[in-house]
């Protein structure tokens, strides 16, 4: 096992995998730029080093300065967190080309993944079901318009390397085909450098179900079930939830086993989620995620499972900690995400924090790295926390969120607590019939 991990991330997460580092007694290296000297995962780790100014490619994305952070600490292992470096197969190779470890998949798997044409051939060829579409790259209109008319509007077309949202264009109909394509492309091109785009059929009424696997790089993998994630503003989760209230227990079986043995062929190793649209009873691949997700909290409370934890284990070469069999679901969890944005327009919203109480209680679990007097610097991501709640069932998880959130206390800063109170007071959310479009449809007509 190793000594000493460093933390190649910052906020929530970066708490999250020193917590994980401390109850193995693992040392934790924290990095920092200098406009988070003061942040919360500095002052938790056991060490930190500053790795340059506040733009992120000065310091969380720069690969000298982490891999001298250390050298300098004599860190053995680097945890990418999400976002940042955790799926740049460019880093893995550095990272171990220093005789580092990286806590995550390898640079082939991460590189496959990443590509979404790529990742969409080599999961359909292990038989797991996927979106109808296009073969693979369209280059032209013409060829998207002769798609179009094949599979029917409306239709999607995705960046192949995008990520986050960004470099998705919906055509409902011919006319709208040549803009949203040349978008699609000019999205792909300025957010990822690469230009190349392909298209699917896009579904109306999906939900947005994920599954949870875990590989162990030598051929076994499990899944620990689906995630709901339906409630999307703009493709990006606002409200997450496990088990997912559409999911039989026969079908959570079927597609768990089906992502399970597509891990177990490829080898894949560590924490993985694999995403699927899910509309009248059949689910449809849409990417992998080759990271721990934003959401992971929701999984480790129905399984009662630390994944982090798991993250390191393997990533040290031991085996998985558990079988399938063990993997038994215990109620029903849910993970909203706290960002510092100004309702309705969800504009970010840095600033200082004059006051903040996490809730507490039986079954509320609060991840975050705000402290009374800190100061939200402006650079980075708007999550400032995430409040997840566990409970026997559905309806003990929802009135334990209602209480929670009523507990909580973010003062300083406009934040999405709000729409969270509102949601909760919604049929839709409080019996789970929802889809995809649901909330983008509800902002409108309640926030505009
Ligand atoms: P990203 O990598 O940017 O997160 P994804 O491929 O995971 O992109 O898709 C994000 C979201 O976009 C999905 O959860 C869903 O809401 C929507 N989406 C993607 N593909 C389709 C599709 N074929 N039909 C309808 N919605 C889609």
């Amino acid at each position: 096992m190793f000594n000493k991990i460093l933390i190649a991330n910052r906020g929530e997460i970066a708490l999250r995998v020193i917590r994980a580092c401390r109850e193995m007694g693992i040392g934790s290296v924290a990095v920092h730029s200098t406009a988070d000297a003061d942040a919360m995962h500095v002052r938790m780790a056991d060490e930190s080093v500053c790795i340059g100014p506040a733009p992120s490619p000065l310091s969380y994305l720069n690969f000298p300065a982490i891999i001298s952070a250390c050298e300098i600490t004599g860190a053995q292992a680097i945890h990418p967190g999400y976002g940042f470096l955790s799926e740049n197969a460019q880093f893995v190779q550095v990272v171990e080309d220093h005789g580092l470890t990286f806590i995550g998949p390898t640079a082939q798997h991460i590189r496959t993944m990443g590509d979404k044409i790529t990742a969409k051939d080599t999961m359909k060829a292990l038989g797991v079901p996927c979106v109808p579409g296009s073969p693979g790259g369209v280059d032209t209109v013409e060829d998207a318009l002769k798609i179009g008319d094949e599979f029917g509007y409306p239709v999607i077309i995705k960046a192949t390397a995008g990520g986050g949202g960004k470099g998705m264009k919906v055509a409902n109909s011919a006319t709208e085909m040549k803009s949203a394509f040349q978008t699609a492309r000019a999205e792909g091109k300025s957010n990822f450098g690469n230009p190349e785009v392909y298209i699917e059929k896009y579904l109306t009424t999906p939900r947005h179900i994920e599954i949870q696997v875990f590989g162990d790089g030598k051929g076994k993998a499990v899944h620990l079930g689906e995630r709901d994630c339906s409630l999307q503003r703009r493709h990006q989760k606002v409200f997450e939830e496990a088990p997912g209230p559409s999911i039989t227990p026969e079908e959570r079986a079927k597609i768990g086993k089906v992502c399970a043995d597509a891990c177990a062929n490829i080898n894949y190793i560590g924490a993985g989620t694999i995403e699927f649209l899910y509309e009248n009873g059949e689910f449809y691949f849409i990417e992998m995620n080759t990271r721990l997700q934003v959401e992971h909290p929701v999984t480790e409370a129905i399984f009662d499972q630390d994944l982090v934890r798991e993250q390191i284990r393997v990533a040290a070469g031991l085996p998985l900690s558990f079988t399938q069999d063990d993997l038994k679901i215990r109620g029903h969890a849910i993970e909203v995400r706290i960002n510092a944005e100004k309702l309705p327009n969800f504009s970010p919203c840095p600033g200082r924090i004059t006051q903040f109480h996490a809730p507490g209680g039986l079954g509320v679990r609060m991840d975050s790295a705000l402290y009374d007097g800190y100061s939200i610097p402006p650079y980075y991501d708007s999550l400032i926390g995430k409040l997840i709640v566990h409970g026997r069932d559905r309806p003990e998880a929802l009135a334990r969120l209602a209480r929670a959130l009523g507990e909580l206390i973010v003062d300083g800063v406009d934040t999405t607590i709000p729409l969270f109170h509102a949601l909760l007071k919604e049929d839709a959310v409080l019996t789970g019939d929802y889809n995809i479009h649901w909330l983008e449809h509800w902002l409108e007509t309640n926030l505009t």
